[in-house]
C-alpha cells in the first residue's frame, strides 16, 4: 500500500495556504463530560455503521499523505484511547516514510493502558487536557470522579522522558473557574524540562455554557502571571505554531508556557490544518459548519483520485478566516465533542 509513489498535488486553498496538518476525531463518545465541550444533555451519537472504520480511516491516511503531502496527523475525539483499534490506526499512519508526526489529544484517563504501546506503535506527540489542580473542581468541570487518576497518569507520562520528549498540558482557561491558578500551573514547569504547559482561550461551541463573562483572553492571563513571574518569550517553533511560546526566566523553570490564542488573535492566516470528523465528515475550519461526507465518497466505490479530487475542491472553498468572536457565539456548529479540537 504505501509503496505508491507520485508526486503530491498539494493541499492549498484560494489563499495559498499549504495544508499539511490533518486531525483525525476517532470517536464521539467520551468517559468524561466536560462542561465546555459536552453540552448538559449530551448528545446524539451516531449510528454505529455511520463512524469510519478502521480502514476507512486508513485509506483516508493514505490519500491526504501520498496525494496531498500530509505529514502530520493527531489523533482525537471524543476520547481517542477508548477506540479498541487504536494502537492499530497509529501503526497504519506509521506506515508512511514522509509522516513526521503523529500525535495524540487525550484527557489521560486510561493512558496507563497506552504510554508504552502509543509510543512502541510509533506515536511522537502527546497532549494531555488538564483544567485544574483541585479535585473537587475537576469533577465540577469534567462531571466525573477521575482526577487523580489523570494526574497519576501525567505524572507516569513525564517519568518516561525518552519515549516522550516533550508532554503538552493543554488548560482550558475559564473566568471565574480556573484563573485563579494559572500560577500554579506555571509552577508545574519547574524542574520538568519535557512538559510544556499550554493555557487555551475558551471557545464558544454549541451548548457549552460559553459567554463573554468566562472568556479570559491571553493578555488578561499573561498580566496575572507577570506579576508574579519573569517571562521569557520564546520564538516559534515553525510559521504553523499556534501557541506563543515563553518560559519563566529562572534557571529552574525547565519547561515551557504556551498560550493558544483562537480567540484574541487567530492564526488563521496561517492555518495549515483539515479535520475528518468520527462520522466521516471533511471540516476544512473547526468554526465553519460547512462539511462534506468523505464517509459516503468512500462508501460509493469512488477511486483515490476522485476522492482526492473532492477535499481539494472542498478546501478550495475555506474562507480566509472565522467569524469574530461573539458571532460564532451565535452561530451553528456542532459540539466541541463531535469535532474534536
Ligand atoms: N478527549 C480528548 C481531550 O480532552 O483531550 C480529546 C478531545 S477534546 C475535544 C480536544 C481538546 O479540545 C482538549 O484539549 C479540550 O480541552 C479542548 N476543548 C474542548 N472544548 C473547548 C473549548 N470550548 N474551548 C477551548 N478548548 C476546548
Ligand atoms: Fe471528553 Fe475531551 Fe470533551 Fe472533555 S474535552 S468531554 S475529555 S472530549
Amino acid at each position: 500500500m504505501t509503496s505508491v509513489s507520485r508526486q503530491p498535488a498539494l493541499l492549498i486553498d484560494s489563499f495559498n495556504r499549504l495544508h499539511n496538518y490533518l486531525r483525525i476525531s476517532l470517536t464521539e463518545r467520551c468517559n468524561l463530560r466536560c462542561q465546555y465541550c459536552m453540552p448538559e444533555k449530551g448528545i446524539d451519537l451516531s449510528p454505529a455503521n455511520h463512524i469510519l472504520t478502521t480502514n476507512e480511516i486508513l485509506r483516508l491516511v493514505r490519500i491526504f499523505t501520498l496525494y496531498g503531502g500530509v505529514n502530520k496527523i493527531r489523533l482525537t475525539g471524543g476520547e481517542p484511547t477508548i477506540r479498541k483499534d487504536l494502537i492499530d490506526i497509529i501503526r497504519g499512519i506509521r506506515a508512511y516514510p514522509t509522516m513526521k508526526t503523529i500525535g495524540i489529544t487525550t484527557n489521560g484517563v486510561l493512558l496507563h493502558r497506552f504510554l508504552e504501546p502509543l509510543a512502541e506503535a510509533g506515536l511522537n506527540s502527546l497532549n494531555i487536557s488538564l483544567d485544574t489542580l483541585i479535585k473537587e473542581k475537576f469533577e465540577f468541570l469534567a462531571r466525573r470522579a477521575a482526577f487523580t487518576r489523570v494526574i497519576t497518569n501525567i505524572r507516569l507520562a513525564l517519568d518516561m522522558p525518552k519515549l516522550y520528549p516533550l508532554v503538552k498540558i493543554n488548560c482550558v482557561v475559564m473566568q471565574g473557574i480556573n484563573t485563579d491558578e494559572l500560577n500554579d500551573f506555571i509552577e508545574l514547569t519547574r524542574d520538568q524540562p519535557n512538559l510544556a504547559v499550554r493555557f487555551i482561550e475558551y471557545m464558544p461551541f454549541s451548548d457549552n455554557k460559553w459567554n463573554e463573562k468566562k472568556y479570559f483572553p491571553y493578555e488578561a492571563m499573561l498580566k496575572i502571571i507577570k506579576q508574579k513571574y519573569n517571562l521569557e518569550k520564546l520564538p516559534p517553533n515553525d510559521k504553523n505554531d499556534t501557541t506563543k511560546w515563553y518560559r519563566v526566566n529562572e534557571n529552574s523553570y525547565q519547561g515551557k508556557v504556551g498560550f493558544i490564542t483562537s480567540m484574541s488573535e487567530h492564526f488563521c492566516s496561517t492555518c495549515n490544518r483539515v479535520r475528518i470528523t468520527a462520522d466521516g465528515q471533511l471540516k476544512v475550519c473547526l468554526f465553519d459548519n460547512k462539511e462534506m461526507s468523505l464517509r459516503d465518497a468512500l462508501r460509493s466505490g469512488a477511486t483515490d483520485e476522485e476522492i482526492y479530487s473532492l477535499i481539494q475542491r472542498t478546501l478550495y472553498k475555506k474562507e480566509k478566516e472565522h467569524l469574530p468572536m461573539n458571532d460564532l457565539a451565535t452561530s451553528e456548529n456542532r459540539p466541541m465533542i463531535l469535532i474534536g479540537g
